[in-house]
C-alpha cells in the first residue's frame, strides 16, 4: 500500500518536473538520463551524476530545486559560473542568489537577509563561503533539501581540478540530516568517480552516468602542413561563428591571434601572459558575442558555460585525450552541430616529448602512454567516437559513427591497393627509413625541394614514381600502413620504418586493401536541420543583442541561438506559437514576447509572408474538409477556360496570395497553370524574372527562400510565388 503511495507520489512529481520544463525553461523534452537523475533526487536520495558537458547537468538539480519545499544549495567552483548561473535563473523568473567573495558588504548582507527569510529557492555557494562558522549557522536554521556540488571532479586528486576545500564538503552531511547530496561532473574517469562516490559516501545504486558520444559534435583531424592556410579556410566556413582556436604556447596565441587580427577577424588572445584585466575583458567579450573567435592556451575555458561555441580549433596537439576531450566539448553545448578541427603534426610531438622528459619515473610513464594514446587517436583510420569513448572505458557498439572525417570519406569500400603501398614502402627503404611522411611524398612526387635534393633523393629510382596521386592520397596511404602495423613510426621524430608485414607486401607475397580516395563527403551542413530564414534570424540576433547589452547579460542569457533558428523558421506570432518555442519560458514571453513578435510581424509584412496556419501549434492540424479541397480545382479551371485573374479573386473574395496557393495546388495535383493573367503583378525587370527562373533551375523550386536570399532583395515573395509559377507552366511545355 505505503509503495504505490510513494510511486503515485512519484508520478505526480514527474508531472511536475516536466510541466516545469516547459513553463519556466520552455523546453519540450528531456535530454537523455535526466529525467531518471530528477526522480532520484526527488526521491529525496544522494545522487551522483555523470554526464558529458553540454548533457544538461544544471536542470537535474535546479528543477527538483523549485519543487523542493525547502532551499537548495549548489557549491560552485568558479565565480563566474556561480554568476552565470544565477542571472540565467534571474532571467527565469527563478528566486536565485549567491554568496561568494566577490559580494560587497552591502550587498553580501542583503543576500544573507533573503536567505534568512526564506525567499531564495537556489542558492549558489563557494565551499569556501559554505564551510564558514556563519554560513553553516545561518543555514542550519533553515530546511535544506539538497545540498549539491557542481564541478564535483575538484574532490578528486586524480581530477585535473582538485580543490582540497571540496574535500571538507562532506564533513557536513551531519549537520544537515534532512538534506540530501548531489555530485555532478563531465569527468568521465571511473577513478575520479570512485572518489567523489567515497568521498561523498554515495550509494552505487544512485550513481547515473550518462553516454559520452556527443553526436552533435563533427570530430575532424587532418595532418598539419601549413597551420595557418588550414586555419584561415577552416574559419571561411565558419564565418560569423563564434569558436576557440587553441595553441599549445602564449607566443604561438600572440602570433596567431596578430596573424587573424590583421585580416580582419573579429578576435581576442587569451593566456596567462596576459592581465587579469585583459583576460577577464577578452572572455567577457567572447561570452557576450562582442568578438567571433578567441585564440587562446589551455587556460581558456574552465567557467566558460557559453552554449553557441560552433568550432574548436587545435592548431597544436592537446596534452592527451582527456584535455582534448574537455576542450572539445565546449563546443555546441546547446545541442546543434559544432565543427572540431585537430591540426596533427609530428613536430608538435616532438614539443610535448620534450616537456614529458622534463618529467620523471611515473609521471614520465604515464604522461608518455597518454601522449601515445592521443597519436593512436589522431592516426586512426576508423571512426573517431570509438577511439575516445573506449578510452573513458564506455563500450560503443555502433558500427559506424557517421559524425567523423573517416565516417564520412566518400568510397568507404576498400578496393585492392597493393601498387601503391609497394611505391611508397620502397621509397622508405631507399631513402634509409630516417624520414617522416612529408619527405617521403616529396620523392614520390618527385619535388625539387631543398631537403629532396640535398639527400640527393631525386637520384633515387623512387624519385617521382608517385605523380598519379595528389599529396594527401600519398599521406592518407601512408596513415593506413601504419595502422595496419605495414609501417612504424618513430614517436619522436616521425619517421617511418618497414616492419614484416610490410616485407612481404614489398616481396609481393601479401596484398593491401584500402582507399585511395580522401574527399570528405561531409560538406558543411546548416548547424540544424531546420530551414530557417537567415537575413530574419540576422535582425533577431542583432535585437538579442540589443536586449543583452542593456541587461549587461550575455546574448545567451536572454534567448539560445536554437529559440532564433526556430523564430526564423516558424515566425511565430501568437503567444501561443511563442510559448511553443524551444526556449521560451512564461518569465522570458512575459519579458521579450511581445518584442520578438513585433520583429516578426514586421518581417513578414515587409516581405509579404504568409503563416497559413501555426506551424509550431501543438495541436494536431484541422482536417482540410471536401469543400476546400475542392476550390483549388474551381479556381484553376476558371482560369484555364479564359476567365481573368480579377474576376475569380473578386467571385471567391480572396486575396491574391491565397489565389496563387491554389494555382499552385492545381498545378501540382491537376494540370499546368498559365500564369500570364498574373504578370501584371511584377514589378522586377525582365532580366531579374529570367534571373529568378534560373535560380528555380537550380535551386529547386520546392522552397522560395533559397531563390529569394540569392536574389538579394531585388524581388519580393509575391512576385515570387508568380514566377514560380511561370517556371513550372515553361518546365511542363518542354517535356
Ligand atoms: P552541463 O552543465 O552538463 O555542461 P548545462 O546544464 O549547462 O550542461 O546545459 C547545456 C545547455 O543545454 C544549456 O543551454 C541548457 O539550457 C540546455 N538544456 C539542458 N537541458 C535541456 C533540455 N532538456 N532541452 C533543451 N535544452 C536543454
Ligand atoms: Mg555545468
Amino acid at each position: 500500500m505505503l509503495r504505490i503511495q510513494i510511486k503515485l507520489l512519484n508520478l505526480d512529481m514527474i508531472k511536475k518536473a516536466e510541466g516545469i520544463l516547459k513553463k519556466i525553461f520552455g523546453y519540450n523534452s528531456f535530454r537523455p538520463l535526466q529525467k531518471e537523475v530528477i526522480q532520484n533526487i526527488l526521491s529525496k536520495k544522494d545522487t551522483l551524476v555523470i554526464m558529458p558537458t553540454g548533457g544538461g547537468k544544471s536542470l537535474t538539480y535546479q528543477i527538483p530545486g523549485l519543487i523542493f519545499d525547502g532551499i537548495t544549495i549548489v557549491v560552485s567552483p568558479l565565480i563566474s559560473l556561480m554568476k552565470d548561473q544565477v542571472e540565467q535563473l534571474k532571467e527565469l523568473g527563478v528566486n536565485s542568489l549567491f554568496l561568494n567573495s566577490s559580494l560587497s558588504k552591502l550587498d553580501y548582507e542583503y543576500n544573507v537577509e533573503q536567505i534568512r527569510k526564506s525567499e531564495v529557492q537556489l542558492l549558489y555557494v563557494a565551499p569556501e563561503t559554505l564551510l564558514l562558522e556563519r554560513t553553516i549557522e545561518l543555514l542550519e536554521k533553515l530546511n535544506v533539501d539538497c545540498i549539491t556540488i557542481d564541478e564535483a571532479h575538484c574532490i578528486s586528486e586524480w581530477g585535473h581540478d582538485f580543490r582540497p576545500v571540496y574535500r571538507e564538503i562532506a564533513s557536513l552531511k551531519p549537520k544537515f540530516p534532512k538534506a540530501i547530496f548531489v555530485a555532478l561532473t563531465a569527468t568521465a574517469t571511473p577513478q575520479v568517480q570512485n572518489d567523489i562516490a567515497n568521498n561523498l559516501q554515495l550509494k552505487t545504486s544512485n550513481r547515473f552516468i550518462a553516454s559520452f558520444n556527443r553526436d552533435n559534435l563533427f570530430l575532424q583531424v587532418v595532418e598539419k602542413t601549413f597551420p595557418l592556410k588550414q586555419t584561415l579556410n577552416f574559419l571561411d566556413k565558419h564565418k560569423n561563428q563564434s569558436g576557440i582556436i587553441y595553441c599549445f604556447s602564449r607566443n604561438q596565441v600572440d602570433e596567431l591571434y596578430e596573424e587573424l587580427n590583421e585580416r580582419g577577424f573579429s578576435v581576442k588572445p587569451y593566456h596567462a601572459g596576459l592581465s587579469d584585466k585583459d583576460r577577464m575583458q577578452n572572455q567577457e567579450k567572447f561570452i557576450k558575442d562582442d568578438i567571433s573567435i578567441i585564440v587562446a592556451t589551455v587556460a581558456f575555458g574552465m567557467g566558460i558555460n557559453k552554449p553557441n561555441v560552433r568550432f574548436v580549433i587545435h592548431y597544436d596537439l592537446p596534452k592527451n585525450i582527456e584535455s582534448y576531450y574537455q576542450e572539445i566539448g565546449r563546443a555546441g553545448r546547446d545541442g546543434l552541430q559544432a565543427d572540431c578541427l585537430l591540426l596533427f603534426g609530428y613536430g608538435d610531438i616532438r614539443k610535448i616529448n620534450y616537456f614529458i622528459d622534463q618529467k620523471e619515473g611515473r609521471e614520465k610513464l604515464v604522461a608518455k602512454q597518454h601522449l601515445d594514446k592521443l597519436v593512436r587517436y589522431a592516426e586512426t583510420y576508423s571512426f573517431r567516437t570509438n577511439p575516445l569513448l573506449t578510452y573513458f572505458g564506455e563500450d560503443y557498439s555502433e558500427e559506424n559513427c557517421g559524425i567523423c572525417d573517416n565516417c564520412t570519406r566518400e568510397n568507404k569500400d576498400l578496393v585492392d591497393i597493393t601498387i601503391e603501398p609497394q611505391k611508397f614502402m620502397s621509397c622508405v627503404k631507399r631513402t634509409g627509413e630516417f624520414f617522416g611522411a612529408m619527405h617521403i611524398v616529396d620523392v614520390l612526387l618527385g619535388s625539387k625541394n631543398q631537403k629532396v635534393l640535398d639527400k640527393r633523393h631525386d637520384e633515387l629510382s623512387t624519385y617521382g614514381i608517385g605523380k598519379e596521386h595528389p599529396r594527401d592520397v600519398w599521406l592518407s596511404i601512408s596513415q593506413q600502413l601504419i595502422v595496419r602495423n605495414y609501417l612504424s613510426k618513430d614517436l619522436d621524430y616521425g619517421s617511418l620504418k618497414i616492419k614484416e608485414a610490410g616485407y612481404a607486401v614489398l616481396k609481393g607475397e601479401e596484398k593491401v586493401s584500402g582507399k585511395l580516395e580522401v574527399k570528405t563527403k561531409f560538406e558543411k551542413k546548416s548547424i540544424t536541420s531546420v530551414n530557417y530564414d537567415k537575413k530574419l534570424f540576422g535582425i533577431l540576433r542583432t535585437a538579442r543583442k540589443n536586449i543583452a547589452d542593456k541587461n549587461g547579460l550575455p546574448p545567451y542569457a536572454i534567448f539560445p541561438d536554437k529559440t532564433l533558428i526556430e523564430m526564423a523558421a516558424f515566425y511565430p506570432q501568437s503567444e501561443k506559437d511563442m510559448l511553443n518555442t524551444h526556449g521560451v519560458g512564461e518569465a522570458k514571453f512575459n519579458k521579450y514576447g511581445a518584442k520578438f513578435i513585433l520583429f516578426i510581424s514586421n518581417y513578414c509584412k515587409k516581405f509579404n509572408i504568409q503563416i497559413a496556419s501555426p506551424v509550431l501549434s501543438t495541436k494536431p492540424k484541422e482536417k482540410v474538409v471536401g469543400a476546400k479541397k475542392l476550390r483549388h480545382e474551381i479556381i484553376g479551371n476558371d482560369l484555364n477556360s479564359g476567365k481573368s485573374v480579377d474576376e475569380i479573386i473578386k467571385e471567391y473574395s480572396i486575396k491574391i496570395d491565397t489565389f496563387i496557393e491554389h494555382l499552385l495546388k492545381y498545378n501540382n495535383s491537376v494540370a499546368p497553370i498559365n500564369p500570364e493573367g498574373l504578370f501584371k503583378y511584377l514589378n522586377c525587370n525582365k532580366q531579374t524574372q529570367q534571373e529568378v527562373l534560373k535560380q528555380f533551375e537550380k535551386l529547386g523550386d520546392e522552397f522560395l527562400r533559397p531563390v529569394f536570399e540569392v536574389m538579394d532583395d531585388k524581388v519580393t515573395y509575391l512576385e515570387l510565388k508568380i514566377l514560380r509559377l511561370s517556371y513550372l507552366y515553361q518546365k511542363s511545355k518542354v517535356i
